[in-house]
């Protein structure tokens, strides 16, 4: 008889030769328990996926709810299903009145892919425009726009015609032309270890956007919905995208993605030919219900704003001669420390200490603070306790 563990091993694929191999058993509010009993502070939320929390009974109530009625019925775009024109409401009164198309997905990489397509078909042009340390995804258009080589280089050839220049450098965007379809940007980078865009900078690239005719994408798949302390990224800003991508914590903990632009933008995708961009599980009626309910609990509980207060309590309390920086908004924050090396100690000592951290796809040499948007003060105070204990260990 073969363990979980050894099963793990043997017969799921693996993506890394390291993963963390914590098994879980349950999980509740911001933490997570193992078979045996062990529990661990989880401070990485399923990268941004729990802002809510796991298992928030508001959200599992909502799930049960729909349960009752209906799974999958028909591919996305066919049958009118109310969760998703409910959640669709929902996430249109958070934005400006031009982002007014919801198109779900099933992921946050099918968001970009659907994005991308969009922009090439609305505009006519091929040409696309990303930033260097960019994630968006990992499926091949994704792959195109991501913006780190050693990720793409041993799956090319990938999507002709895609640059990447330098995030925050405003002479970089003299690279947008009239030939530019759309530019693909993080308003935080996360992965690239959570670089905040400079206000300047998100702004001229908007207006030279506007300038050359080139639709300007935002990816808030990892910043939305509180996190980064207001219901999202761009918001800090006053600076809107033509299309907007969530994903992650937008289904409340379940699968689900979106792209969203005008109507005029969208409706590109359904003639000429129609069924521009199809999918089958995009928008499942019961991720829709869950996160509408997720995001009406963000909005009751003001967890954007919680996610403020908290982000400062962090930088307080976390004062320790390893730490060099804390950089990143709200709860999505990186510690810079002084190299790899000691990122590996420190994440392994947190581990054993009962907290979960990893360090970033693109920066290796900071750790994650992105806990759920519920964290109260003292688990603050318990977690900071535990990454300088740990940290004193390396
Ligand atoms: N965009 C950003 C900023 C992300 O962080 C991620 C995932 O980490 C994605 C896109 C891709 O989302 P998914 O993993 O759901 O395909």
């Amino acid at each position: 008889m073969f363990s979980t563990r050894q099963l793990f091993f043997e017969i799921l694929a693996q993506t890394s030769p390291a993963p963390i191999a914590l098994e879980i058993e349950k999980a509740s509010g911001c933490w997570l328990y193992s078979p045996e009993g062990r529990k661990y502070f989880d401070l990485i939320a399923g990268v941004s996926v729990s802002n809510i929390g796991h298992n928030n009974p508001v959200v599992i109530n909502a799930i049960k709810q729909q349960l009752d009625k209906y799974m999958h019925l028909m591919v996305y775009g066919e049958f009118i299903q109310k969760p998703q024109v409910q959640l669709a409401e929902a996430l249109c009164s958070l934005l400006p009145g031009a982002l007014n198309s919801v198109y779900f997905t099933s992921s946050g990489s099918e968001a970009a892919e659907g994005a991308i397509k969009l922009a090439r078909r609305y505009t006519g042009r091929h040409e696309i425009i990303s930033f260097k340390n960019a994630y968006h995804g990992s499926t091949l258009g994704a792959l195109s726009v991501m913006g780190n080589e050693t990720l793409k280089r041993a799956f090319r050839p990938l999507m002709p015609s895609v640059r990447q220049i330098e995030f925050n450098n405003e002479d970089s965007l003299e690279a947008i032309s009239h030939h530019t379809a759309c530019v693909i940007a993080e308003p935080i980078q996360a992965e690239a270890g959570v670089i905040v865009a400079e206000h300047d900078f998100i702004r001229k690239l908007r207006n030279k956007c506007t300038e050359k005719g080139a639709l300007l994408i935002f990816d808030e798949i990892q910043t939305g919905f509180g996190r980064t302390g207001d219901i999202f990224a761009m918001d800090c800003f006053k600076v809107y995208p033509d299309i907007v991508l969530f994903a992650k914590s937008l289904g409340g903990g379940l699968p689900l993605g979106a792209f969203i632009s005008s109507r005029d933008v969208m409706s590109a995708l359904c003639s000429n030919p129609a069924l521009g961009h199809i999918t089958t599980f995009g928008g499942h009626p019961v991720s829709c219900s869950a996160g509408l309910a997720s995001i009406e609990y963000i909005i009751e509980h003001r967890l954007a704003e919680n996610a403020c207060r908290a982000g400062e309590k962090f930088r307080e309390l976390l004062v320790h001669p390893a730490i060099r920086e804390i950089r990143g908004k709200g709860l999505l924050l990186a510690a810079e420390l002084e190299n790899t090396a000691v990122v590996k100690k420190a994440i392994k000592r947190c581990l054993a200490n009962g907290l979960i951290t990893e360090w970033f796809l693109f920066d290796e040499k900071s750790i994650r603070i992105s806990p759920p948007l519920i964290i109260s003060e003292s688990e603050i105070r318990e977690v900071c306790k535990i990454i300088i204990k740990s940290l004193d260990e390396v």
